[in-house]
């Protein structure tokens, strides 16, 4: 039985987010958003700041100094972040969700080697590297066409493993310390058994960010190309066994809710949205009154609250359910399809609501617009995840009790 009770462990941190977002994230942002340089534009002071407050490190497990948060608390606090900026919640929020990945598939020793470095460090952000310029969503789906896909090579050469390959639209790109990177141990096969996953320093001999992507939206974090040239990584920096990161990447968008925790922070996107058109709706006088009092208006925001709290709970009940053992794996992808579909119709309604105030650069709301548009894309394109989903159908088996005999009958002309 789902329970949404928070704990008030749960409740603390939301407040202790949401003013934060508030207060730092919301002014931060609407300087940084302006930079014309993306390479620019990032504010450390927002890491440090969050840092202190435990958000950064707040799928940590307590034993190495973090929150040890689960899923559900992470997409609720991912959520109040994304309601102050959604580019700086995405560079706390990639950084949860790959700690929470190197802490249940690393083994002992790299927990107790990685974790006190990460803690200690205010501003060690990580960054995980799937996306090539030649292979996006093939990676996603997986395409399992032999040699296709992701090509990014790791070769074995002694105990060190060499890495060849460039990588494209790196979340954290260019501000991470450290990169979950997948790479291919062998050219030829399918992605399924294909694929390696290791832990790179940003400062590795051969590492280099090769672009810093202006980006239409999600201004306030970088996006990065990149280059890995004879990169040299030591075996024991190996995440996971040779040739299984494919099964640690579903893992990763499913058990560990990366595609719930991008859900997550794209609906603080569209919360904002609703509260600066129920704020102008009172205010806003046409006709006589407030624009509040015309029911197409109300209706309107009565539609948005609508939507919203019912992607919050797909989001949560998906959260609630990660990594169990009867997790539906349609519904961890779906409900990030869902929740960025909501953000980007009640911006779209906010913005009608705010008519041609909205549509001024002046107003906050413009900004939302565009950063509710990344997450169509980001951690996979919706249609791609719905397509995923999609394939865990199954046929009907005429014994089951939901089996309509008469509907057969009906499909088969009779
Ligand atoms: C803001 C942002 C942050 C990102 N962060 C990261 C990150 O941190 N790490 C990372 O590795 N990647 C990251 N990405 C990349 C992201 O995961 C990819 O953009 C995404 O997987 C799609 O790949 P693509 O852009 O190459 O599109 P393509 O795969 O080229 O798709 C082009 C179009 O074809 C469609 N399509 C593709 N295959 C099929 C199919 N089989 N059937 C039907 N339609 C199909 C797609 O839906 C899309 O409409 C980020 C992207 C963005 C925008």
């Amino acid at each position: 039985m789902v329970d949404f009770l928070l704990t008030p462990r749960q409740e603390e941190l939301r407040s202790i987010a949401k003013k934060f977002a508030i207060e730092v994230m919301i002014p931060s942002a609407e300087k940084a958003d302006r930079e014309p340089d993306p390479a620019k534009s990032f504010d450390w002071n927002v890491v440090r700041e969050g840092s202190r407050l435990g958000l950064r490190t707040l799928t940590i497990p307590k034993e190495f100094g973090g929150e040890g948060a689960n899923v559900e608390t992470a997409a609720m606090i991912g959520e109040q972040l994304a309601y102050g900026d959604l580019g700086m919640a995405v560079a706390f929020d990639q950084t949860w969700k790959i700690l929470t990945a190197v802490c249940r598939v690393a083994n002992d020793a790299q927990r107790k080697r990685w974790l006190p470095l990460i803690v200690e460090d205010d501003t060690c952000l990580m960054g995980i590297c799937s996306t090539e310029p030649t292979a996006g969503s093939e990676n996603i789906l997986p395409y399992q066409e032999p040699g296709k896909g992701m090509q990014m090579r790791a070769e074995k050469k002694g105990d060190v493993w060499v890495l060849n390959g460039t990588k494209r639209y790196i979340s954290n790109g260019g501000l991470a310390k450290y990169y979950m990177v997948r790479t291919r141990n062998d050219p030829d096969g399918p992605l399924r058994t294909s694929l390696t996953s290791f832990m790179v320093s940003a400062d590795a001999p051969g590492f280099e960010v090769t672009e810093v992507w202006d980006k239409l939206g999600q201004r306030c974090v970088q996006n990065g190309t990149l280059q890995f040239t004879n990169v040299e990584v030591p075996d024991s920096d190996r995440v996971g066994e040779v040739g299984n990161a494919a099964q640690i990447g579903t893992e990763f968008l499913l058990g560990y809710g990366s595609n719930i925790q991008a859900g997550a922070t794209v609906l603080g996107v569209a919360q904002r949205a609703y509260d600066l058109s129920v704020q102008y709706a009172f205010e806003r006088e046409q006709a006589g009154g407030p624009i509040i009092n015309h029911q197409i208006q109300r209706t309107r925001l009565a539609r948005m609250a609508m939507q919203i709290t019912a992607a919050r709970a797909y989001i949560m009940q998906s959260a609630w359910s990660a990594g169990r053992p009867d997790q539906d794996p349609m519904h961890a992808s779906l409900c990030k399809v869902f929740a960025s579909e909501v953000a980007v119709h009640v911006c779209q309604q906010a913005l009608e609501l705010w008519a041609a105030a909205g549509y001024m650069r002046k107003n906050p709301l413009e900004k939302l617009i565009r950063d509710a548009q990344s997450f169509l894309h980001s951690d996979g394109t919706n249609d791609v995840l719905a397509l995923k989903a999609g394939n865990y159908l199954m046929k009907p088996d005429p014994s089951d009790l939901v089996y309509s005999k008469r509907a057969a009958e009906a499909a088969a002309g009779r």
